[in-house]
C-alpha cells in the first residue's frame, strides 16, 4: 500500500488586532505556554505527518528557537511566513506543503482543537475530498442592512458555525487557490478555504461535527474561556 502524506498547515500570521494587546496573539501566555502552542501540540499527537507553520514575516527564527525547539515538535518540518489576508497566508502554507496527499488548514488561533477532531477531519477528507468541522449553530441568526435593521432570518437549522481544521485533497485545494488568484479581483470577504473549493470548484464540501470548544480566540474575553477549556482538557 502506498503511505500516504498528510499535513497541516498552521496558521499564525495574524495581526490579532481585534485583541487589542501589544503581545501578539499567537505568542500571548494562556494557562504557562504561547498560545500557538496548543494547537502544535494537538497535531504533533495525531495521525498528521507534517506540520506547516505560516508565521508573521521576520517571525521564523523566534518559533524555531522559541516555541518548535523547546516543546520539541518533530512534526514541524516548514516555517514560513505568511502573507496579509488570511487567503495570502494558506498559500504560502499550500506551497510549502508540495508532494501532500491531504492538508488540514488550521486557525494557530484555535488552541482547544484536539487530536479527536483531527481524526474526525482526516477520516472526512479521506471520504469527501473536501470537508470543514464546524458545529450547528445555538442562538438564531438575522441578516442585517447598512443601518443594522433585520431583513431576514434564516432557518436556523440549517445553519453551522464553521471552525477548522478544514481538510482538502492537496491538488484540489491548491488548484483553488491558483484559480482565486487569477481571478485577482473581488478576493474581499474570503475567510475560509471552503469559501475558496466552493466558489472556485465543482466539489462539494462536507460538514462534519466538531466541538463547541473549538473556538477561536479574538477578543480578550476569548482568552478566558480558552484557558479554562485547557485547564479541564480532556480530549473531545
Ligand atoms: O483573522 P482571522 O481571525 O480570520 O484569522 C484566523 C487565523 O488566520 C489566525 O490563526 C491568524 O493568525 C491567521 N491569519 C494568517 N494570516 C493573515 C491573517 C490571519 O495566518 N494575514
Amino acid at each position: 500500500m502506498v503511505q500516504e502524506k498528510i499535513t497541516a498547515i498552521v496558521l499564525a500570521a495574524g495581526r490579532g488586532a481585534r485583541m487589542e494587546s501589544k503581545i501578539q496573539k499567537q505568542y500571548m501566555v494562556l494557562d504557562g505556554k504561547p498560545l500557538i502552542y496548543y494547537a502544535l501540540l494537538a497535531f504533533e499527537n495525531s495521525a498528521v505527518d507534517h506540520i506547516v507553520l505560516v508565521t508573521g514575516a521576520g517571525e521564523e527564527e523566534y518559533c524555531r528557537e522559541e516555541i518548535v525547539k523547546p516543546y520539541d515538535f518533530s512534526k514541524v518540518t516548514a516555517i514560513v511566513s505568511g502573507g496579509k489576508e488570511r487567503y495570502h497566508s494558506v498559500y504560502e502554507g499550500l506551497k510549502a506543503a508540495e508532494g501532500s496527499d491531504y492538508v488540514l488548514i488550521h486557525d494557530g488561533a484555535r488552541p482547544c482543537v484536539t487530536p479527536k477532531v483531527i481524526q474526525a477531519a482526516i477520516e472526512g477528507v479521506r471520504e469527501a475530498k473536501a470537508c470543514v468541522v464546524g458545529m450547528p449553530v445555538k442562538d438564531t441568526i438575522k441578516i442585517a442592512d447598512d443601518l443594522e435593521y433585520a431583513v431576514s432570518t434564516p432557518n436556523r437549522s440549517k445553519l453551522w458555525l464553521i471552525q477548522t481544521p478544514q481538510a482538502f485533497s492537496y491538488s484540489l485545494v491548491r488548484q483553488a487557490y491558483e484559480a482565486l488568484f487569477e481571478r485577482e479581483d473581488n478576493l474581499e470577504g474570503i475567510t475560509d478555504d471552503a469559501m475558496v473549493v466552493e466558489q472556485m470548484t465543482a466539489q462539494r464540501v462536507k460538514l462534519i461535527r466538531g466541538s463547541y470548544k473549538n473556538i477561536k480566540v479574538t477578543t480578550p474575553e476569548d482568552l478566558t474561556i480558552a484557558e479554562k477549556f485547557l485547564q479541564k482538557r480532556i480530549d473531545n
